[in-house]
């Protein structure tokens, strides 16, 4: 790819901020950065602004809650070879757990579950893959047979997907392509975000306000001010377009406004319990989970235990039970992580409990949930979401990164998607401050219409 940036570095562009750049992106998450490299690398000139004091969105890492690096948003690295985030891994010597490999300690009625359960456990959760298959875009609850254990799987893939299976499209579900890496790194998924995003220009604290894209180009208000560039890139979250908090000038044409609506945030709530050190028998980077009665479908609390050495047990909520759980305030969903855990483990396991943390995702403004899910029968309004307005305003982020929709990677590969669309759209119709890149935008469009 002409221009692209191979690898994790990024050229110095000094400290320049360019207060009318080809580009506004709005938002410094995984699809901004993404977006920014790719535009840099193409010789145009980039501003993100950002809501938040910090780049990376819903990736995000911090060490001061446990001591230890911890995510708090994405923490599996899962998609193709060629992902940016592996140069960092290489180049700054991180370490990385493949959790392809992961084992499962799965309980029943309390207790460990016997290899006949186990087994059944395990065919339960390919099976819901196959019954969703090649069925069209309907609800998944209504095409997943009832099997020993269901109950259970369904509860996982509530939490993989963030919400129920009335509200699962099948369409969705299979929309997945197979991940090359499934990485764990010590050091955080948001932690390596942070690095892909270093050197690139970015307003802090600055939130859209009002994208007038009336005229030519765009103009966004912000808190700090009027920013014209040629175009932008939207990648705030569905939950944040849906909440109004960003106005558009012209409105948004109703099929765009339908697509917001038709792609909801969904939530997954991590509950963090940190331990002495005593390890309970269970081992690192391992899923623990037991069989949900079929009444409490999606209400389960799963763990991963000791992710990457470190003394936690991570508790996953998701979909419904998620946005009632996290609704009662952090110690009531720390009290039934923990409840849970040593329902499982025994009760000695709860004087070796430290404390514990819960994502507040669902609260956050900036965010508003987890990540989008489309409705069932709606799936096709993921595109019409990703489509651009009048050739300067684009959209990317997590909702439109279809085959790695609600992923970080998939975040950042919209991100360069939408960055290329810009740089072709914007060479083509002239619109080129900084750069002449009309060589390698006749190219990439070539390439698309092939
Ligand atoms: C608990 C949890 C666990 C997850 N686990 C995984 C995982 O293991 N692996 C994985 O791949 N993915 C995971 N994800 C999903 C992943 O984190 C997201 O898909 C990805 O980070 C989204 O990136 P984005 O750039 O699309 O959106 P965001 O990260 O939301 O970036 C958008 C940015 O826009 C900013 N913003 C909002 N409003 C405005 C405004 N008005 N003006 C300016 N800026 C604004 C926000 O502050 C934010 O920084 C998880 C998510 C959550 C919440």
């Amino acid at each position: 790819m002409a221009g692209a940036i191979s690898t994790a570095a990024l050229p110095k562009f000094g400290n320049a901020m360019p207060t009318n750049p080809d580009v506004v992106i709005i938002g410094a998450g995984a699809a901004g950065i993404g977006a920014a490299r790719r535009l840099i690398g193409e010789g145009r000139s980039v501003l993100m602004i950002e809501a938040a004091n910090r780049i990376g969105g819903r990736a995000y890492t911090e060490s001061d809650t446990f001591g230890v690096p911890y995510d708090h948003g994405c923490a599996w690295l899962q998609g193709p070879k060629s992902l940016p985030h592996l140069d960092v891994i290489r180049e700054k010597g991180f370490t990385k757990v493949n959790h392809n490999l992961a084992d499962e300690a799965f309980f029943v009625d309390g207790r460990p579950a016997t290899l006949d359960e186990k087994a059944a456990f395990e065919r339960a959760q390919s099976e819901i893959y196959e019954d969703v298959w090649d069925k069209g875009d309907v609800p998944a609850a209504d095409v997943i047979k009832n099997r020993p254990f269901m109950s259970a799987a369904k509860t996982w893939v509530t939490m993989g997907h963030a919400v129920d299976m009335e509200s699962l499209s099948t369409a969705d579900v299979n929309s997945y392509e197979e991940y090359e890496v499934n990485y764990l790194v010590k050091e955080g998924l948001g932690r390596i975000v942070w690095e892909l995003g270093q050197g690139i220009p970015v307003k802090l604290n600055c939130a859209a306000k009002v994208i007038d894209w009336s005229g030519e180009g765009v103009k966004v208000e912000t808190t700090d001010g009027t920013i014209s560039a040629a175009a932008c890139i939207v990648t705030v979250s569905t939950g944040v377009l849906a909440s109004g908090a960003i106005k558009f000038v012209p409105s948004l044409p109703p099929l765009k406004q339908e697509a917001i609506d038709d792609v909801p945030m969904g939530l997954f709530t991590k509950v963090a319990l940190q331990f002495d050190g005593e390890r309970f028998g269970l081992t690192d980077n391992n899923w623990l989970s037991y069989a949900v009665p079929e009444e409490k479908t999606g209400q389960g609390c799963y763990f991963i235990t000791w992710p990457t050495g470190t003394d936690l047990a991570v508790g996953m909520l998701g979909g419904a039970y998620a946005w009632d759980v996290t609704s009662k305030g952090a110690d009531v969903a720390i009290d039934l992580a923990l409840e849970t855990f040593v329902g499982l483990v025994g009760s000695d396991s709860r004087k070796h409990f430290v404390k514990g943390h819960m994502s507040d995702w669902h609260a956050n403004p900036n965010v508003l949930g987890a990540y989008a899910a489309a409705r069932p029968g709606r799936f096709a309004s993921r595109d019409v979401l990703k489509a651009p307005l009048g050739r300067r305003v684009f959209f990317a982020g997590e909702a439109v990164a279809v085959p790695l929709a609600a992923l970080c990677s998939g975040a950042h590969l919209s991100g360069e998607a939408a960055a290329e669309a810009v740089h072709a759209v914007l060479s083509v119709d002239g619109s080129c401050g900084s750069c002449d890149a009309r060589g390698s935008a006749k190219q990439l469009l070539q390439e698309a219409s092939e």
